[in-house]
């Protein structure tokens, strides 16, 4: 019995499904229910949502997200191993937990989620921000999602909430500011994970905008940004020069001078030149 709920302990859980923690899956399980608990209250009234959840390995935020109400979760777990200790919580919770095996980045989940959603995860690392970019560029906006609850690594949660002059800032900060608001929300030391990764983690916080902050075409938007920070240091007529021979006068047209490097041009000036991109 734990504070949070009638099921074992965490580490007891471990240690009857020998879940042993494998790197190879990302694998750092948090283990103090009342820290996940609070993970879970960073994701808002979970009550009337759907949460889509990632990578629940023996259950540790799975257990936080039902505690604190989700009216239904949906977890896609890669590792068959943790199977069986999923299916005790999904017993201690009739009819709210469903578990999928698979890899969350071959599985459509759509179809397994009725509207409001909400995505929390404590994700692994290997595949993180690729996930965080497939939620970011949907074809439609707004978004299936109303907000993303993510642990990263310090580093990239801070890439994520960087603003223009920050070594952080780049095509994370723009992809997830352009259409939401980011927030960090909590900072968690490595000792926090059985096994404690080599860094310190953060939860990110993600509201889906009903529309973005500035006009732009996403794709243009999107390849604009990946060419001027692939070259961060160079000036920008030098770093887009790609778009065209005339990429000078886009740059004017977008108020930008074409001397600038991408990491002082602010969210509005890159909305402004993908327009004046696909003005052409
Ligand atoms: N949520 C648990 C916790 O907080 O203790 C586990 C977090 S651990 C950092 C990441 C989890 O994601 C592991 O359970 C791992 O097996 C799972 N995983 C790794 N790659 C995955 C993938 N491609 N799709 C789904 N799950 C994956």
């Amino acid at each position: 019995m734990t504070t949070i709920d009638n099921l074992p302990p965490l580490r007891s859980v471990i240690r009857d499904h020998d879940l042993s923690a494998r790197k190879s899956m990302g694998q750092n399980f948090l283990l103090d229910l009342n820290l996940t608990a609070k993970i879970a209250r960073q994701a808002g009234d979970l009550s009337a949502c759907d949460v889509l959840e990632i990578g629940p390995g023996p259950g540790g935020l799975t257990r936080g997200l039902l505690a604190q109400g989700a009216r239904r979760v949906l977890a896609i777990e890669k590792d068959a191993r943790c199977l069986p200790a999923l299916a005790e919580i999904a017993a201690a919770y009739p009819g709210r937990l469903e578990v999928v095996n698979g890899d969350a980045l071959e599985i459509d989940p759509l179809s397994a989620l009725t509207p409001p959603i909400r995505v929390a995860a404590n994700l692994p690392y290997n595949v993180g921000t690729e996930l965080l970019v497939r939620w970011l560029t949907p074809e439609t906006w707004p978004p299936y999602w109303q907000s993303l609850t993510l642990m990263f690594q310090r580093e990239v949660a801070e890439r994520i909430v960087a603003k223009p002059g920050s070594k952080a800032y780049g095509r994370l900060s723009i992809l997830a500011q352009w259409r939401a608001d980011a927030q960090i929300v909590m900072q968690l030391p490595p000792e926090a994970f059985t096994p404690p990764p080599k860094v310190s983690s953060s939860v990110v916080h993600i509201t889906a905008l009903l529309a973005p902050r500035y006009p732009a075409d996403a794709n243009v938007l999107s390849k604009v940004v990946a060419m001027a920070f692939n070259q961060r240091r160079k000036m920008l007529r030098a770093a887009l020069k790609g778009l065209g021979p005339d990429i000078e006068d886009r740059l004017q047209a977008a108020g930008i001078k074409p001397t600038e490097r991408a990491e002082r041009v602010s969210l509005e000036g890159f909305c402004a030149l993908a327009r004046a991109v696909a003005a052409k």
